[in-house]
This record gives C-alpha cells, sequence and structure tokens, in this order.
C-alpha cells in the first residue's frame, strides 16, 4: 500500500463507525482506536484542543467529560464541526460545538451529572489536523459531587475499561509531570489491561509546573517507567492563559520554545510537544489499523453473516407489533433465567475455555480468598515483642506471676483484625465476576439496546446496594469475634490436644507437600499459628467468611 493508501486507512475506519454508531452500540466490532485516559485535570481536554487548535470542549470543575466523545480529526482543505447525531449540519463556531457536547450530554445523563456510555461523536475537519480518530473518556475521579451516585468512581472504572479492555485500543495515558508516576492513575489502568506495556503511550502534560530543580528526563527517556511506545511530554495552556484567551498557536510557539530553552529537555526537543504527538499517533494508528486490518476484516465477515441471519428474522415483523412486546418480556425473563444458571451451573453450553460466573465465584471463596489469609504474613519477631510487651505492660509495676489472659486477647484481636483486609478483597472480587456475569447475559439483549442499557443498570445498581450490605456483614462478623473471645467453646481442646495437632500436621507436612510460612500452617482451612514463644498458641478456624478464635493453650 502507498503512502497515500495508508493515510486512507484512517477515514476508512472513521467510515466504520458512522455506520456502526448509527445502527446503534450493537455492533460491538473491536475498530483501532485510541482511548485519552487520565485523572481529573490530568490535561486531557488541553491536548484534544491543541490538536484541534481551537477551544471546543466544555471546561469546569468536577466530571465534564460524562460521555465518551469520539473525535475524529479529519484533515481537510476548509475547517468545520459535524455531529453524528446532527448529520449535514455544518458548524464553524467553535463555542456552539462545545453548547453542543454540554446539551447532548445532559439529554442522555440527565443533568444531574450521571454519566452515560453511549458515546457522542463528532467530526472535526481542518487543515491544521492530521487523520486521527481518539475517544475523550471521563476523568478518573474518586469523590462523587451533588446527587452524583455513590459508586461513579467504579462506574467510571468500568467504562473506561469497556473501550481500553480491547486489544484494538490505544491507550493514551495522560498524567501530569507535578505528580509522581508511581501515583498515575492512567498508567495504573493501563497497566491492568496491557501489563506489558506494549499499546499504551505516555503523556506527559504540565512540564512547566515541576517544582524548581527537578525535571522529567527519566520519564521521557522511557527508563523509568518503560512502556514499549514511550512517553512525549508536552506543554498546554495553563488556567490562567485559557481565561487570558491566550490563542492555541501563540501556546504551541511557547511549548516549542519551553522545550529548546530547557537544559534537561533541549536534546530531545524534536520529540516532544503537542505537534509531534499529533504526528506519532497518526503514524502509530495507521500501522495499528493495517496490522490489525487482516483479524479485523474476518471478524467483520463473521458478523456481517450473523447480522444477515438476525435480518432475516425481522423482515416480515412490524415494529407496531405486539408481539415484539411479547419478545422484550421474554428476553427479559430468559435473563433472569440465565444469570442463575451461570451462577449456580448448568449442563447446557459448558465453556470449556475459560471458568465463568458461579464457578469463579466457587474458586474465589476457596482458593483465592485462603491464599491472601496465606499471604496474611507475619514476622515472627515482631509478634515476640509485641507479646512481651503486651503482657509487660499489663503487669505494670508488678512483677506477675501468671501471665494474663488480656496479654492473649491483645495479641490475638490484632490477628484478627488483619482478616478486614482479605475478607473485603474477597467481596469485591466476587461481586467484580456478578458484574461480568451480568454483562454477558444482557448480550442477549442486544437487539433492544435501550433495554440492555437499563437492565445493566438496574441490575448493577442493585448488586452495588448488596455489595455494601455484605461489606457491613464481614466487618460485623470480625467485630464480633473481637468484642469477645470464648473459651468455653467445644473447639476448645487444650494445649495437648492443640500440641497433638500441631504434631500431626507437621507430620504432614512433611510427607505431603504442604506449604509452611513462618509459622503457619494451612491444613484442610484450619490455620494454626504459632505465637513464637512458647506459652502461647492459638488456633484460627476458616469457615468461608467467619472466623474465631477457638482455641487458647498456655502453660
Ligand atoms: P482534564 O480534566 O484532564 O481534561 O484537564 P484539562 O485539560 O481541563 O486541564 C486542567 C487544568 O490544568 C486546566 O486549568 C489547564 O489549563 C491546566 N493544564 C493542563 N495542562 C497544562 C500544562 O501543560 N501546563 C499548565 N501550566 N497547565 C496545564
Ligand atoms: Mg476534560
Amino acid at each position: 500500500m502507498g503512502n497515500r493508501g495508508m493515510q486512507d486507512l484512517i477515514p476508512l475506519v472513521n467510515r466504520l463507525h458512522d455506520a456502526f454508531s448509527a445502527i446503534g452500540q450493537s455492533c460491538n466490532l473491536d475498530l483501532p482506536q485510541i482511548a485519552v485516559v487520565g485523572g481529573q485535570s490530568a490535561g486531557k481536554s488541553s491536548v484534544l484542543e491543541n490538536f484541534v487548535g481551537r477551544d471546543f470542549l466544555p471546561r469546569g470543575s468536577g466530571i465534564v467529560t460524562r460521555r465518551p466523545l469520539v473525535l475524529q480529526l479529519i484533515n481537510a482543505t476548509t475547517e468545520y464541526a459535524e455531529f453524528l447525531h446532527c448529520k449535514g449540519k455544518k458548524i464553524t463556531n467553535f463555542d456552539e460545538v462545545r453548547r453542543e457536547i454540554e446539551t447532548e450530554t445532559d439529554r442522555v445523563t440527565g443533568a444531574n451529572k450521571g454519566i452515560s456510555s453511549i458515546p457522542i461523536s463528532l467530526r472535526v475537519c481542518s487543515p491544521n489536523v492530521l487523520n486521527l480518530t481518539l475517544i475523550d473518556l471521563p476523568g478518573i475521579t474518586k469523590v462523587p459531587v451533588g446527587d452524583q451516585p455513590p459508586d461513579i468512581e467504579y462506574q467510571i472504572r468500568d467504562m473506561i475499561m469497556q473501550f481500553i479492555c480491547r486489544e484494538n485500543c490505544l491507550i493514551l495515558a495522560v498524567t501530569p509531570a507535578n505528580m509522581d508516576l508511581a501515583n498515575s492513575d492512567a498508567l495504573k489502568l493501563a497497566k491492568d489491561v496491557d501489563p506489558q506495556g506494549q499499546r499504551t503511550i505516555g503523556v506527559i502534560t504540565k512540564l512547566d509546573l515541576m517544582d524548581e530543580g527537578t525535571d522529567a528526563k527519566d520519564v521521557l527517556e522511557n527508563r523509568l517507567l518503560p512502556l514499549r511506545r514511550g512517553y512525549i511530554g508536552v506543554v498546554n495552556r495553563s488556567q490562567k492563559d485559557i481565561e487570558g484567551k491566550k490563542d492555541i498557536s501563540a501556546a504551541l510557539a511557547a511549548e516549542r520554545q519551553f522545550f529548546l530553552s530547557h537544559s534537561a529537555y533541549r536534546h530531545m526537543a524534536d520529540h516532544m510537544g503537542t505537534p509531534y504527538l499529533q504526528r506519532v499517533l497518526n503514524q502509530q494508528l495507521t500501522n495499528h489499523i493495517r496490522d490489525t486490518l487482516p483479524a479485523f476484516r474476518s471478524q467483520l465477515q463473521t458478523q456481517l453473516l450473523s447480522l444477515d441471519k438476525e435480518a432475516e428474522e425481522y423482515r416480515h415483523m412490524n415494529p407496531d407489533d405486539p408481539s415484539r412486546k411479547t419478545k422484550a418480556l421474554m428476553l427479559i425473563q430468559h435473563f433472569g433465567l440465565d444469570f442463575e444458571k451461570r451462577i449456580e451451573g448448568s449442563g447446557d453450553q459448558v465453556d470449556t475455555v475459560e471458568l465463568s460466573g458461579g464457578a469463579k465465584i466457587n474458586r474465589i471463596f476457596h482458593e483465592r480468598f485462603p491464599f491472601e489469609l496465606v499471604k496474611m504474613e507475619f514476622d515472627e519477631k515482631e509478634l515476640r515483642r509485641e507479646i512481651s510487651y503486651a503482657i509487660k505492660n499489663i503487669h505494670g509495676i508488678r512483677t506477675g506471676l501468671f501471665t494474663p489472659d488480656l496479654a492473649f486477647e491483645a495479641i490475638v484481636k490484632k490477628q484478627i483484625v488483619k482478616l478486614k483486609g482479605p475478607c473485603l478483597k474477597c467481596v469485591d472480587m466476587v461481586v467484580q465476576e456478578l458484574i461480568t456475569t451480568v454483562r454477558q447475559c444482557t448480550n442477549k439483549l442486544r437487539t433492544f439496546p435501550m433495554l440492555r442499557e437499563e437492565t445493566e443498570r438496574i441490575v448493577t445498581m442493585y448488586i452495588r446496594e448488596r455489595e455494601r450490605q455484605a461489606k457491613d456483614q464481614v466487618l460485623l462478623s470480625i467485630e464480633i469475634q473481637l468484642s469477645y473471645i470464648n473459651t468455653n467453646h467445644e473447639d476448645f481442646i487444650g494445649f495437648a490436644n492443640a500440641q497433638q495437632r500441631n504434631n500431626q500436621t507437621s507430620k504432614k507436612a512433611s510427607a505431603g507437600n504442604q506449604v509452611i510460612r513462618k509459622g503457619w500452617l494451612t491444613i484442610n482451612n484450619i490455620s494454626l499459628m504459632k505465637g513464637g514463644s512458647k506459652d502461647y498458641w492459638f488456633l484460627l478456624t476458616a469457615e468461608s467468611l467467619s472466623w474465631r478464635v477457638s482455641e487458647k493453650v498456655w502453660q
């Protein structure tokens, strides 16, 4: 393919984007794309506006981008913008573009600052842009504002994941330079889906705001946290520049000057800045499309076949036909059954490729959770020290004759508190799997996109509500165990038995290949914890989520 032909690849995929969004989200084809991710105020909007050379994105505090914005940049001789939802209307006033994005966002999300994963598609033709398609996503946030749903953080995360988990998606991870790279939300998310850093491109903004005497040379030379596609530094307009209506061409000139005059960046000035970033992205997206084209083509063909089949079914359908309502009801009913089957297990359509639904939850409880508990190692020396301090502190100025109960309690309680982390993590993992399962089940509703979205929303909300209750319950159980230690319990077996059991388990351990870690022996869900000094033995029994201290012996 000649260079000219290569340059046409992006517009070609753009046309596919349009075609698919015109027929609803149902065609979830894996189109090659670039998603822009980053924390709030990382500078995502600024980077996009610099590409276009115009101010056109909504600004403000809080979550401004609340729907994905598919931004198609097309190199052309005249400049105008056009929304897919108002096709044919060429807008030349970019303030109007901003207002339309705001209106269109609110139209779907309501004015209460909720979010929606239905994209807005905007095409900008301009002599100043290179062919490029980017998806602007909501910034990663932590705290809900106003009447935003309390789980807004998860919702945003889920939405970003929907886009970046696809192998075909390049991830533009935007991180401000005046923040530690290790804390970058964008890089953390990217790492989850692209652990090798194969399809992540790092963008470092706010280089002008770094503390005097520090610079990002190591990062930009791709030495600190290497990515295969490297990092590019940019300097966008500051808030003051924007308020002072500094225009973008002046800002780009200032950016260039910044790199040329900075001693840490001068040697790589030609590989820094917005115009360079634009060129690199154009190149990488084109290459990416070229590389994925064959797989993409066959995927398209498969989809075509199945759509043809589906179309056949609808050929004789009348949209006002009451049977359509019946069909929707039936689908909902099936959704319920399907979900139950996936959780409870069933003989039909058994997946042989990977664990899913109930089987995965089972594994979380029986493998992941115990593993998390075993991981909860403790330092024996530290524990010895703690025990001895606890005893001394309880005796006070007296030199005690007997070892006090209180010391035992204090130490045991400290160990029990440590269970909170793994238990909550277990709940998190189960919830994640439930939500994935819901998504898989709603797949069958794809011929009714609104019904699907609404079903997913309601069921997910319900799961989140339950999640909160489950976590409260888990914490309560642990509180209960903490508040009273019952040495009268039937499991209280005395020192001799505990020791005998320990001997047995050590024998078993040496016979089989049981893992022994720093004083923890884990056999058949029973963990024997040897508390350093000879005086203290206690036994913890695991019964799924409820733990209790069941044994206390001393000499
Ligand atoms: P977004 O939330 O990621 O879209 O971030 P914005 O692009 O809206 O930027 C947030 C704030 O940071 C704005 O006030 C920008 O003017 C400012 N900002 C972004 N990039 C830079 C930069 O490179 N240098 C300076 N000084 N300010 C920047
Ligand atoms: Mg923004």
